[in-house]
């Protein structure tokens, strides 16, 4: 028999941590209970119709059967643009800072390969989404992990990272809202982080998938670009996915600094041939008409999120109020690792949570609840969880 060992790279990869929990699932559903998952962060309402009538309308036209150009269409990347101006008040050159992406997933994995070479450095906050550590891994690079806890609001303490550090470093990941914490930022951080990595010379990946689920309309959570400076530096990463209930139709951008979205495109350039364009089409409506929509999925995802805030009230449950995002970030109760009451509350209840630890260390001692299932359900999962 042939032997083919998987490369370092693959053997490398941290551990998964989710497999006793898809253990326990199994066995639970082999009992006989139906099973309600609160793990997965995937919107669980429909695309809107206008985006789908466009994907059809764009989708008949021979045109957009042919390879796509490499960094999107123009008229995405002007729609992202026109998107930006008006949401944010940030000014984007579509020809040079804008670049599509298959889901912002993809470019995020793609970035350290134009940026990182063998033993460089990044910096992780963490409890993260575990794609910025995988790709910097996959580049040979090496991580250091920033903390997130509750003390400093899940935000990195940048000032207890040394000098040393901040010189070695050539990239930091921060993502806000946060995915796990649910944890926004305010300018002043966005400040010191701009400030910090001007005077080191460090890129800045800001992950934004989630700056349209919010709930406070007074304090939308912000744009990297918004700081003066800002596109020295920062590359950030934004997609349809989470904000018009897109995640399988693989449509995201980066934008920023003119060579940082440079040296990703150039990646992609030598790896993917670009978004059908007929997908790209329908991005383009939905960010030029989707804001009712995304409005309305606000609204749905505030009442859930109110729902189970009472229950965790009910049930004694501490959590973070989540000003943003569809995740609430939970403390497990005493006497429990996140682990453990995790498979205790599916074994119990059937109702599935992801332990914090999975996201890294500083998670222990926390669960993720997502907000993705319709009220019914919802309101099943929570009936069951008071129980407990
Ligand atoms: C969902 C998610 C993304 C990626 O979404 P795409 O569908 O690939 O655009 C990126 N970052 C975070 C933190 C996410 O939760």
């Amino acid at each position: 028999m042939a032997q083919f060992p998987l490369a370092d790279r693959l053997a490398a990869l941290p551990p998964y941590l989710f497999a006793e929990i898809d253990r326990v699932k199994q066995e639970v559903k082999a009992r006989g209970v139906d099973i309600i998952s609160l793990g997965i962060g995937d919107p669980d309402m429909p695309t809107p119709d206008f985006i789908i009538e466009a994907l059809h309308a764009a989708a008949k036209k021979p045109i957009n059967h042919q390879y796509p150009s490499y960094r999107g269409l123009l008229g995405f990347r002007q729609a992202v643009a026109a998107w930006y101006k008006v949401r944010f008040g940030v000014d984007l050159s579509p020809e040079k800072e804008v670049v599509s992406l298959i889901g912002s997933k993809e470019g995020i994995a793609h970035f350290p390969l134009a940026f990182i070479n063998p033993g460089d450095l990044a910096l992780v906050c963490t409890p993260n989404y575990p794609v910025y550590n995988v790709a910097v891994g996959f580049c040979g690079g090496t991580v250091k992990y920033l903390p997130l806890t509750s003390d400093n609001n899940f935000l990195p303490d940048l000032d207890a990272v040394d000098n040393d550090t901040w010189k070695k470093a050539k990239l930091l990941f921060i993502n806000y809202p946060n995915n796990p914490t649910s944890a926004t930022a305010d300018r002043a951080f966005y400040e010191r982080v701009v400030e910090k990595a001007r005077e080191f010379n460090v890129i800045v990946l800001h992950d934004a998938a989630y700056t349209e689920v919010y709930f406070n309309p007074a304090k939308k959570p912000m744009s990297i670009l918004e700081i003066p400076g800002a596109k020295d530096v920062a590359i950030e990463f934004h997609s349809l996915s989470k904000t018009y209930n897109m995640t399988g139709w693989r449509i995201g951008m980066a934008v920023g600094n003119e060579t940082l979205v440079n040296g990703l495109g150039k990646i992609k350039e030598n790896v993917d041939s670009g978004i059908f364009q007929a997908v790209q089409e329908a991005g383009i409506a939905a960010l030029q008409q989707g804001e009712p929509y995304a409005e309305k999925f606000r609204a749905i995802y505030r009442e859930r999120r109110d729902v189970m805030l009472q229950a965790l009230d009910k049930a004694g449950i501490g959590y973070r109020k989540s000003d943003a995002s569809f995740y609430v970030w939970c403390n497990v109760p005493k006497g429990y690792t996140s682990a453990e009451f995790c498979t205790n509350v599916l074994q119990k209840t059937g109702v599935v949570v992801t332990p914090g630890n999975g996201f890294g260390a500083p998670g222990e001692g926390y669960f993720r609840i997502s907000l993705t299932v319709d009220m019914p359900l919802l309101e099943e999962a929570v009936s069951r969880i008071i129980k407990l």
